[in-house]
């Protein structure tokens, strides 16, 4: 526990780290943080917290933090140390530049899940009004982005939709794809208080996490399925419920399509979708798919809980519709205890795809062609928009690498450590002329930037995150940016130095400038939030105090929408020279890339990535416990240490990616997700061999 001496007041702000969105009271000495202390009135957590939010905020001043600006022409020259002034000019300069030399659309910005709702919005807003075009993307891309589709396709609204406190209702819950125990800890406290009381328990992962069996909690059914058949075990849940008669017949009737359930069900009733049909396929028991199929159909309240397990996949966009699918067939969207609701990683995760973070939708995910919403945002922005959407964050990449795409500006975001296939995201980076990052320390993609703007801390700024149960709670700036500017400022001088001023004095004014121009944010304002504490869009005149449960009466869409989820095989085949699949995840102490939690106590519990292999697997290979070993795939190849456990299944293994120089992503492909280019990080074709020490 990290005691700093006595304190002298305090700040109600959020968690930087997770979708939860827990509220702290940051105890302060001073401009010095003293301890965090979990707020017992925090709408998302109520009191609680876990050892990242409590004791890793400390990465806030470690010496590693960058404050002054910085530039280099090349790469391999030296950073200078020069003024803000000088910076900004140099960067609005080279994307000039740029742009006349290559065109327009040239150059592109990325938002950052980590940042706040403001800082994002701003970010967008100068992409599509400074630089002209509309490519700008978001790490929602390589993680959520097949949420935000599937959902809307099905249900209407890119968003979960419940609030974390309805699991209470719940008797039944479904967790896919997720490790909410490592990554979303204090919500697994709250679903795991339910399950005690009585609710039971599905879990759907290839790995036996912390959630299938704890004390005092055991899954009912874990469908322990191979790496990359999420679509073909979810499509048979559906063909068991539909042709054992437990669907909510009524339900569907009164919300649903009526067209759209008949071609499902049609779809979902052929014998190659029935359980026995798809066992050799998913390697789940038969049984064990129409056990947990009557489990969730007959509940009174069935909720599920999905994640990047469910998300990160080829065929991602379809599991989540396939979710969606299930949940409308039994009735269990529209009330308290029931619902779809995807556990978000980051913090803002939810917020910046709420801003507009996609190239072709503008905040409030509305699509860029719609020529009523652009010409309200033309008329606000005093600019013309481009119609067409910019290009995603892979298409970038694939730009850079043909001579189209020549800078870049990054904000809050280590792309090279955290996209998929480093060799190719390096690669596009170096091909670039200008690129700008904006961060807190020297991250792996600043490796390749010509310029560095120190960014500012969850402690250094005012905002606001919204979590994933849709709650926009408010972050407090506690002390001055150490670089002197928030990173909104940053954004906002950039956009000056780019000749399109924009004028805010606090970030309360661009929260108002987002109510007015996004319907499901029209009734919310700092002094609201401050009254009462949090929001939850949509957040409007039919709304004034938020929205806990949406979907209740109708579907935002109007009639929920059935989606036929054929399965085809991942791309990401096992083959005599790749015979094992590789999935990932994380741990409770680290956060993704590590960049904060590295920085603090919190590496004591977990300072390095390890791969998982099943006792099988590894005596095949002569490995031995914490014996290093190579992991080669199509992509690259990594080292780590072997942790040989039975929490993987023969034919699979399993890492962590909190470390940059454990590579995980060096080893991971270019498949992607067929509808949003979401990477396929849950499935590499891989080998594993016994190495020595590096
Ligand atoms: Fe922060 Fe998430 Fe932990 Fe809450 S559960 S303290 S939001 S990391």
């Amino acid at each position: 526990v990290i005691m700093m001496g006595q304190a002298e007041h305090s700040v109600i702000t959020t968690c930087a780290y997770c979708g939860v969105g827990c509220s702290f009271k940051a105890e302060m000495k001073g401009n010095e943080v003293v301890r965090m202390v979990p707020h017992k009135d925090g709408h998302a957590n109520h009191g609680h917290s876990c050892v990242k939010g409590r004791f890793a905020w400390g990465y806030a001043t470690h010496q590693d933090r960058i404050t002054k600006p910085m530039i280099r022409s090349r790469i391999t020259d030296p950073w200078r140390e020069v003024s803000w002034d000088e910076a900004l000019a140099y960067a609005a300069g080279e994307f000039r530049r740029i742009q006349a030399k290559h065109g327009k659309d040239a150059i592109g910005g990325i938002t950052s899940s980590r940042c706040t709702n403001e800082e994002t919005y701003l970010v967008q807003k100068l992409v599509r009004a400074a630089f002209g075009n509309n490519n700008v993307d978001t790490c929602a891309r390589v993680c959520h982005s097949p949420t935000g589709y599937g959902l809307k396709q099905t249900l209407g609204e890119s968003a979960g939709t419940q609030s974390f406190d309805s699991v209470m209702q719940a008797d039944v819950v479904m967790v896919i794809g997720a490790n909410p125990a490592a990554a979303h800890p204090v919500f697994a406290s709250q679903m795991k208080r339910r399950l005690r009381q009585g609710a039971k328990l599905i879990v759907i992962d290839p790995r036996t996490t912390e959630m299938v069996k704890s004390p005092h909690v055991e899954a009912a059914y874990h469908l322990k399925l191979r790496p990359g058949t999420n679509v073909a075990v979810v499509t048979a849940l559906a063909h068991v419920i539909m042709s054992e008669g437990l669907h909510d017949a009524d339900y569907i009737a009164q919300r649903c399509e009526t067209q759209s359930f008949e071609d499902w069900k049609n779809f979902v009733l052929r014998p190659e979708n029935s359980p026995e049909a798809t066992e050799a396929v998913t390697g789940v028991p038969a049984a064990e798919i129409r056990g947990a199929a009557r489990l969730y159909a007959a509940a009174g309240n069935g909720a599920i809980y999905y994640g990047l397990g469910v998300t990160e996949h080829a065929q991602g966009s379809t599991a989540v519709m396939g979710i969606a699918n299930l949940a409308m067939a039994t009735g269990n969207v529209g009330r308290e205890g029931v619902g779809v609701n995807p556990l978000r990683g980051q913090n803002n995760v939810q917020g910046s795809c709420d801003m507009g973070s996609f190239p072709h939708e503008l905040p409030g995910y509305r699509h860029i062609s719609d020529t009523t919403v652009r010409s309200q945002f033309e008329a606000e922005w005093n600019v013309e928009l481009s119609p067409h959407p910019g290009l995603r964050l892979p298409n970038m990449f694939d730009a850079a690498l043909d001579g189209s795409f020549m800078g870049l500006y990054c904000e809050g975001e280590d792309i090279v450590q955290s996209d998929p296939n480093t060799q190719h995201v390096t690669a596009a980076l170096s091909a670039m002329e200008c690129i700008v990052v904006q961060d807190i320390f020297l991250n792996e993609t600043a490796k390749y930037a010509h310029v560095f703007l120190p960014g500012s801390s969850f402690l250094e700024k005012d905002g606001t995150f919204t979590n994933a149960e849709r709650r926009i709670s408010r972050v407090r700036k506690v002390m001055p940016p150490l670089s002197g500017k928030s990173d909104w400022e940053v954004t906002v001088a950039l956009a000056e130095a780019l000749g399109y001023p924009m004028d805010y004095r606090h970030p309360s004014e661009i929260m108002d400038e987002i109510a007015r121009l996004t319907p499901t944010f029209h009734g919310v304002s700092y002094e609201k939030l401050d009254r009462l504490g949090s929001l939850q869009w949509p957040c409007n005149e039919d709304a004034p105090h938020g929205t806990p449960t949406m979907h209740i009466d109708r579907f935002v869409r109007g009639q929920g929408r059935f989606i036929i989820t054929q399965f085809f095989a991942s791309p990401e085949k096992v083959t005599r020279r790749y015979p094992l699949l590789l999935t990932t995840g994380r741990i409770l102490s680290q956060y993704n890339v590590g960049a904060q939690t590295r920085r603090t106590h919190n590496n004591r519990w977990h300072a390095e990535d390890r791969l998982e292999i099943h006792p099988q697997d590894a005596e095949e290979r002569g490995i031995a416990q914490d014996d290093w070993v190579g992991i080669e795939s199509r992509a690259g190849q990594t080292v780590l240490r072997a942790t040989i456990t039975e929490r993987v299944q023969p034919g699979v293994v399993y890492t962590t990616f909190h470390f940059p120089e454990s590579g995980a992503n060096v080893i991971t492909t270019d498949s992607s997700d067929w509808a949003t280019n979401c990477p396929e990080y849950k499935v590499t074709a891989v080998q594993v061999m016994p190495v020595a020490q590096p």
